[in-house]
């Protein structure tokens, strides 16, 4: 069997479509352009790669953004007093601080000071809270991104066992709270392994769905998928190339050139998972600012 490609890219590019479609109705009927800040803190290149790509995709919508860059040695209070600012700028209707933050700084700290209204990474508390607790909130894009991409390509995971290994706040935790709730769309049964599962094999080959999100390159192998089932890499691991320009190329999580003799359906890496984050950070700061205003 050679699994289904499933196009990460096509279905982000349908969504941004449809939000820029949003968008300008929004604007024709309300007057409001979405507004998008950026906070930047110090000079990773993966980092400075990521704003990047996404204020591309605020023009690309034709939303407002800013960004504001600061020094790796910034203090915490420099950075609060930035989020004030954003938190009362009324022409900004999402503020994104761009993770991993400095040694010095506390991420907690600068998160929760966001106001949970402009969350559009999803990752303030009250925004967790609610996801928990199945209500209305800013979700964490890439994994709402994983939940469209199932859906869309017409892998409901309504019945299905998913298998997500990976339970980190950012990604495991909030794809199991996604795919649990009671709703279109989800409905899932889930099980979540990490490294305390021993044998990884005996959850990963019962799974209709496989999600991998561990930041371990090709740990997941043909011989740990079910025959037929839908795998998800959720991986993006940056691995010294010599063939490549760049010096490296991206991974995934799953080793793909054994994966896709056994899965029904398989996401690439890249053009699998990553788009979808940034179409939702898009979708995100539409539907923040459509709620900042309603
Ligand atoms: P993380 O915070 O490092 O968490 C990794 C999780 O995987 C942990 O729960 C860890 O278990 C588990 N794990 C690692 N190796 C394992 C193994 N051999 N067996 C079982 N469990 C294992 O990583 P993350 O932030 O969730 O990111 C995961 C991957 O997704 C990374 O490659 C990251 O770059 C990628 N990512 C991609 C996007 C995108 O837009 N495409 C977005 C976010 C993340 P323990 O908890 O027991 O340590």
């Amino acid at each position: 069997m050679i699994a289904a490609l499933i196009d990460g890219k096509k279905i982000a590019d349908e969504i941004k479509a449809e939000v820029r479609e949003s968008s300008e109705q929004f604007r024709a009927v309300r007057g409001i352009i979405p507004g998008l800040a950026f906070v930047l803190v110090g000079d990773n290149p993966a980092s400075q790669s990521y704003v990047r790509m996404k204020g591309k995709a605020c023009e690309e919508m034709g939303f407002h953004s800013v960004t504001e860059r600061l020094p790796a040695d910034s203090s915490e209070k420099s950075i609060l007093d930035l989020i004030s600012r954003f938190n009362k700028d009324t022409r900004l209707h999402g503020i994104l601080v761009q993770l991993p933050l400095p040694k010095q700084i506390n991420e907690e700290k600068i998160i929760t000071a966001i106001d949970y209204r402009k969350d559009v990474d999803g990752f303030h508390p009250v925004n967790v809270g609610r996801l928990v607790l199945g209500q209305k909130c800013l979700r964490p894009c890439t994994p709402a991104g994983i939940q469209e991409l199932l859906v869309r390509s017409g892998h409901d995971p309504a019945g299905k066992h998913v298998v997500i290994v990976g339970r980190s706040n950012i990604v495991g935790k909030p794809v199991l709270n996604i795919l649990l709730q009671k709703q279109q769309g989800a409905n899932a049964v889930v099980t979540i392994a990490h490294t305390g599962a021993g044998d990884l094999s005996r959850y990963t080959l019962q799974a209709d769905i496989l999600i991998a999100a561990m930041g371990n390159p090709g740990c997941i192998t043909g011989l740990m998928i079910k025959p037929g089932a839908v795998v998800i890499d959720v991986g993006s691991n940056r691995i010294p190339d010599p063939v490549a320009k760049s010096g490296y190329r991206f991974t995934g999580d799953v080793d793909f050139p054994s994966a896709v003799k056994v899965a029904g359906a398989i996401t690439p890496v890249p053009g699998g998972v990553g788009p979808m984050t940034i179409a939702m950070l898009m979708k995100n700061t539409l539907e923040a600012a459509m709620t900042l205003y309603q």
